[in-house]
């Protein structure tokens, strides 16, 4: 329980000094060079006077120095937060207003968007925090010159340690910080490594690194497997297919409307992706028709179903060859994980809130005991507010979320249900189904859909008519070329609702 990220680099630095670590544009960084460039970020973080349990933020795309500073960070006890380029100075503001880091370290400019004006307000309106912009960061490692291993060594925590804060979606309101222990994430990667074998491990990552995914499902994993993460730093469907070909990616590991991306470029077939051993997608579901055509390419899939607070999975599927299998269940209790079904009355039984207990589960929301004590009970229970049942073969099935389910004349409809449907036909490309009050139904469903040209609502009722019991039906479905999308790229459900409140008729 005691390894920490530092240890895993340093090991593979010994074992395998060459091999890649990181890969970035044309930069390659093998395990003796990142050990070198982690030592000395964190000596020069000591310099800076960053101390055990303070924050360090990094502002950057999914680059090199996210993962440097990272490990440097919980190196010396510190406490790692992501910041999502993509966020809006209002946002930057809110989560550094409430995670308050000694430090900052930014890249200037990102994608074609400078920093430089908005780094200053913030630097400014934050006294207590350095910041330290890419072109200053070789002054900043010249004040760590005079330090060295035994000054890291000597702040080494223990692996109870919180190794970083990680906000939530922000899908049900205000995104929350879980803070997650080294241990954790540590369990968490061999626990991933020892249920998803691939070897060698090369993964590709494109997401950004305040999101859970992009740190702990994918990163964290290959690197202490003495694997090899790739970083891109902008997400797009064709040059991340010509990346997997180019650096023979070996997991494949990405959420749906990604692969859906992916897969309808007209060219697909060009790629070869033949080094792939491995599908796995996360964080929501996939059509079926979507799986097969996975299915197609390589024969060995999988999932599992999780969150933030929970160091992300809480059920995996192992290696599976079923695509209907696959279309139905997320898999079984993950590493540790109690896992029990809880119904509204308080029954534990077959259906019913997903409550988990683990260790993995988040030390705490940081500075929010009041959601941290409503969301991890006396008891130690993890309530996720998800709904899940359990399958004849043991395995789990995600019904929804409890705050997304509406009443439609009486009866509970959970919107996953009736977008897995609707994103089963053929000429559309993905949905989302919110519930709005109705005078006659109590609620009703409102189906933002993206559709192919030729695709009308009727198509689209007709073909839900064929799947669904009536209550389950939306009473409207809204063509759109595109639905509203938070920061890490889920839909803005509370937005559609608002929107779809506004316009009722
Ligand atoms: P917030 O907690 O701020 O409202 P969020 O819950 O979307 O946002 P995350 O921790 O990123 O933040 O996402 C976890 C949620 O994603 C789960 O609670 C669940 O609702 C959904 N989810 C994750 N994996 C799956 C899956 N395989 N199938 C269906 N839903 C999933
Ligand atoms: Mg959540």
């Amino acid at each position: 329980p005691d390894t920490l990220l530092i240890d895993a680099v340093r090991r593979w630095a010994r074992e395998t000094p060459d091999a890649e670590a990181l890969v970035h544009g044309e930069r390659r960084i093998s395990y003796a060079q990142l050990e070198t460039e982690i030592d000395a970020l964190a000596c020069a973080m000591l310099a800076c006077g960053v101390g055990p349990g303070d924050r360090v933020a990094c502002l950057a795309p999914p680059e090199p120095v996210f993962v440097t500073s990272l490990i440097a960070a919980n190196a010396i006890g510190a406490i790692w937060i992501g910041l999502n380029p993509r966020y809006k100075l209002e946002e930057l503001r809110f989560v550094l207003g409430d995670s308050t880091p000694r430090l900052m370290i930014a890249r200037g400019k990102i994608d074609g968007r400078d920093y430089g004006e908005e780094l200053a307000t913030l630097a400014a309106e934050r006294r207590d925090m350095s910041v330290v912009i890419d072109h200053d960061l070789p002054t900043f490692l010249g004040e760590g010159a005079a330090l060295g291993a035994d000054d890291i060594a000597a702040r080494r925590p223990d692996g109870r340690a919180a190794s970083m804060i990680v906000y939530t979606s922000g899908s049900t309101g205000r995104p929350k910080g879980a803070l997650l222990s080294q241990a954790a994430i540590h369990a968490f990667a061999q626990a991933q490594n020892a249920l998803w074998p691939v070897a060698p491990l090369r993964v590709l990552n494109y997401f950004p690194i305040n999101h859970i995914g992009s740190v702990v499902d994918i990163s964290l994993p290959a690197l202490i497997a003495g694997g090899t993460v790739v970083l891109m730093e902008k997400f797009d469907p064709a040059e991340s297919l010509e990346l997997m070909q180019r650096e023979r990616i070996t997991l494949w590991a990405s959420v749906p409307s990604v692969f859906q991306m992916q897969l309808d470029l007209p060219d697909f077939d060009r790629f070869d992706l033949s080094a792939v051993q491995l599908i796995v997608w996360e964080g929501a579901p996939m059509a079926e028709p979507l799986i097969r055509r996975l299915h197609a390419i390589h024969p060995r899939l999988a999932t599992n179903y999780g969150m933030t607070e929970a160091t992300s999975a809480i059920l995996a599927m192992p290696p599976c060859d079923d695509p209907a299998l696959l279309a139905r269940s997320v898999g079984y209790p993950f590493a540790y994980a109690e896992v029990r079904l809880v119904d509204p009355a308080g029954n534990v039984g077959e259906e019913g809130e997903i409550q988990l207990r683990s260790p993995l589960v988040t030390l705490g929301y940081w500075n929010r005991p009041d959601a941290t004590a409503e969301a991890i009970d006396a008891d130690g229970w993890l309530h996720t507010g998800d709904i899940g049942r359990r399958l004849p073969d043991g395995s789990y099935a995600i019904a929804g979320r409890i705050k997304e389910m509406y009443k439609s004349g009486g009866y509970n409809v959970y919107p996953l249900e009736v977008e897995a449907v609707i994103e089963a036909h053929p000429g559309v490309h993905g949905c989302a189904v919110v519930g709005i009050p109705d005078p006659l139904w109590d609620e009703v469903g409102i189906a933002f859909v993206i559709a192919d040209a030729d695709v009308s609502e009727a198509d689209i009722l007709t073909h839900c008519r064929e799947r669904l019991a009536n209550y389950k039906l939306p009473k409207r479905f809204e063509l759109r070329r595109e639905l509203p999308l938070l920061p890490i790229g889920k839909v803005d459900k509370v937005a559609l609702r608002r929107e779809a409140r506004e316009h009722a008729p």
